[in-house]
């Protein structure tokens, strides 16, 4: 039998490192004391894991609430991303230091490639290279379909260790994740709370009222957990970032997750940029 899953249980990537299995997102978390609030609360709670982004603005702010945590940074996980328009070798190394001097926490632990483009190969040999001057210790990608992740891995033989997509019961995705899976490349979900779209959606409130004091906020979470997900829920509030990792002490019944698996409609709540290269 695998061991239960606990808020600190960690996934391993293919290169020795270990991924957290829960994080805070940041998207839309306003720059300054909004973010660096959110983030010192997260890690009151027992968050060890932040998801940020060039796009967000807000690595900064990231950077300031973990240390201002006190809980020492090799403890913690932190996620950014390199944007579209840094795409290229040269420009991609640029962001991958920029967005390191603005975060100020001495490495990244997890370096994406926030989506594909146009340069995708350049800019993927560019992160192998900000991994190996210590600029990050992992590389990944997000929004990859399977073609982006066959051609990548052709053209440089460097494996993603991540690829992180939106997820959640209304979008599965299931191709890709079966193709990660089946290729050692962990799946992280985002937007698992549909951007807070489904939270009132009347199956998934039924579902919820047989697991009391559960919301349907954690029964999405919970979902995304028990497909092997990571997952990274955004909240600002304090409530809401303590009760998004309040998952791990129920399990929904293999029934549930039955009728959750039936709830597929392809909802994009951002872009989805899987399909096609993206090209602003
Ligand atoms: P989520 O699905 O996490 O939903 C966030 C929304 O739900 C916010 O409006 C939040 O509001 C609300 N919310 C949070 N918790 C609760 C709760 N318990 N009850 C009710 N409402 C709640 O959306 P995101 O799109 O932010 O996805 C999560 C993270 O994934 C992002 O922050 C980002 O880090 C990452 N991401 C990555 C993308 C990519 O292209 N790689 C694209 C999109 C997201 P409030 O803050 O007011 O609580």
């Amino acid at each position: 039998m695998s061991k239960p899953i606990e808020s600190t249980t960690t996934v391993p990537l293919h290169d020795g490192a270990k991924i957290p299995i829960i994080g805070l997102g940041v998207y839309q978390a306003d720059v300054g004391e909004e973010t660096q609030q959110a983030v010192r609360w997260a890690i009151k709670h027992g968050y060890r894991h932040v998801d940020t982004a060039a796009l967000y603005r807000n690595e900064e702010d990231v950077g300031k609430g973990i240390k201002a945590s006190g809980v020492p940074r090799d403890q913690l996980f932190v996620t950014t991303k390199i944007w579209n328009s840094a795409h290229g070798y040269d420009n991609t190394l640029a962001a991958g230091r920029e967005s390191l001097k603005k975060l100020d926490i001495g490495y990244i632990d997890l370096l994406l490639m926030h989506a594909p483009g146009s340069s995708t190969v350049s800019t993927w040999q560019a992160m192998a290279k900000l991994k190996e001057d210590g600029v990050c210790k992992s590389i990944g990608v997000s929004n990859f379909g399977i073609h982006h992740l066959t051609e990548l891995q052709k053209a440089t033989g460097i494996l993603p260790t991540v690829n992180q997509l939106e997820l959640s019961p209304y979008l599965q995705n299931r191709e890709i994740v079966q193709y990660c899976h089946a290729n050692g490349i962990v799946v992280e979900g985002y937007s698992p709370l549909t951007k807070g779209r489904k939270l009132n959606d009347p199956l998934l409130v039924e579902i919820a009222k047989r697991y009391p004091g559960k919301s349907t906020a954690q029964l999405l979470i919970r979902w995304s957990l028990q497909q092997g997900y990571v997952t990274i829920p955004k909240s600002s509030k304090e409530e809401r970032i303590k009760a998004n990792i309040d998952v791990f002490d129920f399990e929904l019944s293999q029934e549930d997750m039955d009728r959750l698996g039936q709830l597929e409609e392809h909802l994009v709540t951002g872009w989805d940029p899987t399909t096609s290269p993206w090209n602003p």
